[in-house]
């Protein structure tokens, strides 16, 4: 039996456990949604303040080059490029990962098409983040290609000779399983396909190795585990090899070789440069690098070596005191119990009723109780109704955990989910 007491004793010990004190936390709160939108850095208050009051309001246009704001995309790139495996220079922090998505994909099709025209099958996995579906279908039905949807265990057998390009997402925004990155990388480039991935629930939560995996494409989120803040502005990354190959097809002047020139002629720069469209979010971008900043922080401690271990022991903590406390109430584990295939969540199943979801009024009971963490709808097929909790290992402790599932058992065990209001949409949160 794990005791509450057992589970301070391992914050005390946690290597890791300064840097909780990073982060704003509202008291009285456990935050397990941190995969949606990453706690608050303390020093993002005062860099905002710094950023509107003296970078924009006395630096004014002079501050694009004394406050260092060109190079804000690139500057950011490199503090992420260690978390993920690129190397300085290759990664660029700039728009939306759907954008980047855009971007990258539409390069990758570009490449595939010059090496192998007779390739028009764009595949990808069925529970994908919609967001990429959606711009893969857009993609496919511009330039002429089938976007092909498949089950996890599926892929292997569909990587055929139509394949242009493999586009998946490492980590499963529903379940948190995890791909096998290098191994998917290297079949599909065995069967002659691109690969693109998406590491919105990998960055800063677990391990990424793109040049080892050498991988082709990938694009990333900053306000997930990056903690860059609200709509904070997302990454990509492309191998060097491909870099100078293709323009992307949103070819602005940011990216341009010589955008201070104002040619009417475009010219993409040399490198990752190229993949800049026009002026970026300053700010965004300000407060994402007190985000990274933590990450450095974190190198002296053990770094994302020391993260994913301390993020497998919660993820690990939280399944064994479910199981140990909320037995006979039906709850499912939708997440890998294997390490190697699990990321830094925890996806919960609990079955419908016949009037309402059980999950959904679930999650609203516990937010009223102040533990917050999500839920998504299933499909009323093969993808049942979810309860999800994310555990960001920066600044969650064993402690919090313990409480979590007290929680959850004290909702379960009193029926109180049933009640009128956990069951009405919006009603709580
Ligand atoms: C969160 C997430 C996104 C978000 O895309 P936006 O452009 O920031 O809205 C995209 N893809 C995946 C897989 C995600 O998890």
């Amino acid at each position: 039996m794990i005791t509450l007491q057992d589970c301070q004793q391992r914050d005390a010990t946690d290597p890791l456990r300064p840097l909780r004190e990073l982060f704003t936390l509202p008291t009285g709160l456990i935050y397990l949604d941190g995969n949606s939108l990453g706690a608050m850095p303390k020093a993002a208050a005062a860099r905002a303040a710094q950023v509107v009051s003296q970078e924009w309001g006395q630096g004014l246009i002079r501050s694009w080059n004394s406050a260092g704001w060109l190079s804000l995309p690139q500057r950011l790139g490199d503090k992420i490029a260690p978390l993920i495996g690129a190397g300085p220079g290759e990664v660029l922090v700039t728009d939306s990962t759907s954008i980047n998505l855009y971007k990258v994909l539409s390069a990758a099709l570009s490449l595939a098409h010059e090496d192998a025209p007779q390739r028009r099958v764009v595949l990808s996995e069925r529970s994908n983040f919609p967001t990429d579906l959606y711009i893969a279908q857009s993609l496919c039905q511009e330039r002429g290609y089938r976007l092909q949807l498949v089950e996890p265990d599926d892929i292997l057998a569909a990587l055929t000779a139509e394949v242009a390009v493999l586009m998946l997402t490492h980590v499963n925004y529903r379940t948190g399983a995890m791909h096998d990155m290098a191994a998917l990388t290297r079949s599909a480039h065995a069967a002659g396909a691109i690969v693109v991935w998406d590491l919105a629930h990998s960055a800063g939560a677990v391990p990424v190795d793109l040049s080892g995996a050498q991988a082709d494409y990938a694009v990333g989120c900053g306000y997930k585990y990056l903690n860059g803040g609200p709509g904070a502005p997302a990454f990509v990354w492309v191998n060097p090899k491909h870099v100078d190959r293709f323009w992307q097809p949103l070819a602005g002047w940011w990216g341009h070789a010589a955008p201070f020139e104002f040619t009417p002629d475009y010219r993409p720069a040399a490198g990752s440069q190229r993949y800049l469209c026009g002026t970026q979010a300053v700010l965004s971008l300000s407060l994402l690098e007190c985000g990274l900043d933590i990450f450095e922080e974190a190198q002296s401690l053990g770094g994302m070596a020391a993260l994913r271990a301390k993020s497998l022991a919660l993820t690990d903590l939280f399944i064994a005191l479910m199981e140990q406390r909320c037995a006979g109430h039906g709850l499912g584990l939708a997440t890998p119990r294997d390490h190697a295939r699990r990321g830094s969540q925890v996806a919960l199943t609990l079955a419908r009723s016949a009037t309402a979801s059980a999950a959904f009024a679930t999650v609203q009971a516990l937010a009223q109780r102040g533990v917050i963490g999500d839920y998504r709808a299933g499909d009323g097929g093969q993808h049942q109704d979810i309860l999800r909790f994310g555990f960001t290992p920066l600044y969650i402790a064993f402690e919090d955990v313990w409480h979590a599932v007290e929680q959850l058992r004290q909702v379960l065990d009193s029926g109180e989910w049933k009640q009128e209001r956990f069951n009405q949409k919006h009603a709580v949160t």
